[in-house]
């Protein structure tokens, strides 16, 4: 069995991000990144729809190690892409990667103070020892997306595809189609595809906040043209976490005066004839995530007569297309269900500690990194109300602090204690979206106060990550020699310091 200090599980955005702020602030330790699947990149490599792109500025969404330099900060899947294997190789992490390795179970020894992590491997079972692990998996399982039960699926006798699994050859040129949905993937994938179709009609249940961005950020362009590249990454970075910060706070606050605003954007754009109640959703701005629209381009195929957007519910399929619920009968060549994600935990692996199995919904996060109970695990999981990279590097950098804290002290192990009963606690996340409500079972617990409270705030968070202290008196220390988890004095932790 391989033995490492660090393993990560996946080799997305977050797990080479995790190996190079590892490499960085913790040289010397071993690490291996476990990848299912035989490529990086995760969602950047999974998703191949026409149009797959980024909804969020990539100066955001890019690493803080690793200035974005393309000219365009929204950003299509290929360019995601190749930017999280440039970082891979820039660093060295390629090597590191072990991929077809399907993480499985994670079980911690206590007697040991190690997590064996067993994975299948090409239809062998492979097992792997780390001190530490980190979950870089994401939050969906890869395997499949989330289809509704619809009726009389099987009666359609055209081609029905989910985004997630997009056909390399789907030659759609000339033919009519719908999308189901009204999320970021219907928003993307919508004027992209009728820039070829016939005609694209866009079904939605129900409507969605939307917004243009320009694609380009001239600001940013303009900061790398005259500075040098880093500060300009640096500047640009900053310049977007303040304006999506007063951006999210204003909208949260004045939810009516935005709702207003944006739908006179929309106007704008689509003229008075417009019904606007295809655009007029009956929850407030970012209760559920604000769509993207990049340079109008959705709002330019509604106006060109390429796309039509219905507001219905889907009665059932028939041979033809659809029927709804109003009556109404819709034909297509091809149906794409952008309906949505799976939501998982962990990749899907089982996790247990000296035996006893673990379930997320009955952990509360602690910092919004580690479960409640469980030692040495980190999982990364992003913001939902800004770009997922900002959290993901604080995370990770906050977990090598941790290690680097340890080792220090001879410590083998770090559990957050369980959080006072009484504390209330919620479901993860603020977002009212499907796939959140769907899975809420599943969700690990996050607390109303202290460590157990997860900020939705890049700037507040900076300081908790990189300057908070490791030792708060919830997270519990232990060395190998110690038959329990220990209640260091502080004298006792002066004299284990090296210095
Ligand atoms: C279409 C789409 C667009 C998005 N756009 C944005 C955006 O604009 N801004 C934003 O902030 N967020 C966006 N997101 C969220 C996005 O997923 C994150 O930004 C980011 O890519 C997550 O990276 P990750 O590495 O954490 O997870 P992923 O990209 O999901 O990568 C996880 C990796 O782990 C591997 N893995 C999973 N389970 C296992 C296992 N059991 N064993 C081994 N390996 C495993 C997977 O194969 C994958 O390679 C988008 C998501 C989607 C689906």
């Amino acid at each position: 069995m391989e033995s490492f200090d660090v393993i990560i599980v996946g080799a997305g955005l977050s797990g080479i991000g995790a190996a190079v702020h590892l490499h960085l602030h913790c040289p010397g330790k071993t690490f291996a990144v476990l990848e299912s699947r035989d490529a990086i990149g995760g969602t950047w490599d999974l998703f191949r729809y026409p149009g797959v792109r980024s909804d969020s500025d990539m100066h955001t969404l890019g690493y803080n190690f690793k200035p974005w330099k393309n000219p365009n900060a929204i950003a299509d899947g290929r360019t995601i892409r190749a930017y999280v294997r440039e970082a891979a190789e820039e660093y060295g992490i390629a090597p590191h990667i072990r991929f077809k390795h399907l993480v499985r179970r994670l079980s911690w020894s206590s007697a040991d103070a190690l997590w064996t992590v067993e994975a299948d491997h090409e239809e062998r079972a492979v097992s792997f020892t780390a001190r530490h692990v980190i979950l870089c998996a994401g939050y969906y399982r890869y395997s499949a997306g989330y289809t509704p039960e619809f009726a009389g699926l099987s009666r359609f006798k055209g081609t029905l595809i989910h985004p997630q699994f997009w056909p390399e050859d789907l030659d759609y040129a000339g033919k009519r189609v719908i999308v189901i949905g009204s999320g970021a993937t219907a928003v993307t994938l919508v004027p992209a595809i009728a820039e070829k179709a016939a005609h694209v009609i866009m079904l939605q249940r129900s409507p969605t906040y939307m917004v243009s961005l320009p694609a380009a950020d001239p600001i940013a362009n303009w900061l790398r043209k005259h500075l040098p590249i880093g500060l300009a990454y640096r500047l640009t970075r900053w310049k977007n976490v303040v304006l999506q910060l007063i951006f999210f706070n204003a909208i949260r606050s004045f939810p009516e005066q935005t709702r207003k605003r944006l739908l006179k954007l929309i106007r704008e754009q689509l003229g008075p004839e417009y019904d606007l109640a295809h655009f007029t959703p009956r929850y407030n701005p970012w209760d559920e995530r604000l769509c993207v629209v990049p340079d109008n381009d959705l709002f330019t195929a509604i106006k060109v007569g390429k796309v039509s957007i219905v507001t219905d519910h889907i009665d059932a399929f028939t041979e033809a297309g659809l029927k709804l619920r109003t009556g109404r009968e819709l034909e297509a060549d091809i149906i794409i269900t952008a309906t949505g994600l799976e939501l998982q935990f962990a990749g899907g692996a089982e996790v247990s500690v000296d035996g006893r199995p673990i379930e997320t919904g009955k952990t509360v996060l602690y910092k919004g990194i580690m479960f409640s109970g469980v030692p040495n695990l980190a999982s990364v999981f992003g913001y939902t109300n800004a770009s997922w990279t900002l959290r993901a590097d604080l995370l990770v950098e906050y977990f090598c602090r941790l290690i680097n804290f340890m080792d220090a002290r001879a410590y083998v192990e770090a559990r957050p204690k369980e959080p006072d009963p009484t504390m209330p606690v919620k479901p993860l996340g603020n977002l009212k979206s499907g796939y959140f409500k769907r899975a809420e079972e599943r969700l690990p617990r996050e607390g109303m106060k202290g460590p157990w409270r997860n900020h939705q705030n890049y700037a507040f968070d900076i300081f908790r990550f990189r300057f908070g202290a490791i030792d708060d008196g919830v997270l519990e220390f232990r060395r190998a020699c110690d038959s329990r988890v220990a209640e260091i004095s502080p004298a006792l932790l002066a004299e284990a310091r090296p210095d």
